[in-house]
């Protein structure tokens, strides 16, 4: 079921957004070739408490940290640990943050040091992939035209589109009706309407969209060792305009 939300409950979410971006932007100062994924953690843990706001992904469905760190082939789901960052590496960092009762979600990908140009490459097309989801995230469209935007772009440069993991709802809960694949069909799915607060955090790959996930249970991988690349923002649907949660 959609739960719509109410002007005064998106403003509280674009306050929850907004400390996931400042998370963001404290965390990128950080990315560095040394430094561990641990420790990425422990920095967001303290920005988030000091913010006011909780940690959305701590104990949820008892994942044991507070981000998501996901390096390389890692798809999502990456669990912090003493694993240090080196040059040429990238790393997505996925960020939740609940505040008064409602969250916000936001992933991005960095590049630690200097990545190859086909990496680069692959960053700037994902990130393209996000917006032309974004643009079709409005009233009157349907779920299927986000993902359909996405999907043909990607594989326009022979990419794959993750299946396994989806976008979603958003409000009180960290995942709420609708499911938001990143393919699909044009014209097809729910319809999008003003209230619907949604995230969108397409996982582009340059090799396979096939995943498995490691004996941990969480870390989710490209099957062929693929590089993982992923953006998200949280963002609300309202009448004449989406307006994006997490960002500064
Ligand atoms: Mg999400
Ligand atoms: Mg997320």
């Amino acid at each position: 079921m959609v739960i719509l939300k109410s002007a005064r409950e998106i403003q509280i979410m674009r306050e929850a957004g907004r400390i996931v971006a400042q998370c963001h932007a404290a965390l990128a100062e950080h990315i560095q070739p040394g430094i561990t994924t641990r420790e990425l953690d422990r920095i967001a843990e303290k920005f988030i408490l000091k913010s006011g706001g909780i940690p959305s992904f701590k104990g949820h469905h008892g994942f044991p940290a507070c981000i998501c760190t996901s390096i390389n082939d890692v798809i999502c789901h990456g669990i912090p640990d003493y694993t240090e960052l080196q040059s040429g590496d990238v790393i997505t960092i996925d960020i939740g943050v609940k505040l008064d009762g409602y969250h916000g979600d936001s992933a991005w990908t960095y590049a630690v040091g200097e990545v190859t140009p086909e990496i680069s490459q692959l960053m700037k097309v994902t990130e393209e992939c996000l917006a032309l989801g974004v643009q079709q995230a409005r009233p009157g469209n349907r779920v299927g035209d986000i993902g359909a935007a996405i999907q043909s772009y990607a594989e326009g440069y022979q990419y794959g589109v993750v299946r396994e993991f989806c976008g979603h709802g958003i409000g009180r809960n960290l995942w709420e009706d609708p499911a938001i694949p990143h393919f699909g069909q044009q014209g097809k799915g729910m319809l999008l309407k003003p209230g619907m607060v949604i995230a969108i955090e397409p996982m582009i790959t340059n090799g396979s969209w096939r995943s498995k996930t490691d004996q941990d249970g969480w870390t989710a991988r490209t099957v062929d060792r693929s590089i993982c690349i992923q953006y998200e923002h949280t963002m609300a649907i309202l009448e004449d305009e989406t307006v994006i949660l997490t960002q500064l």
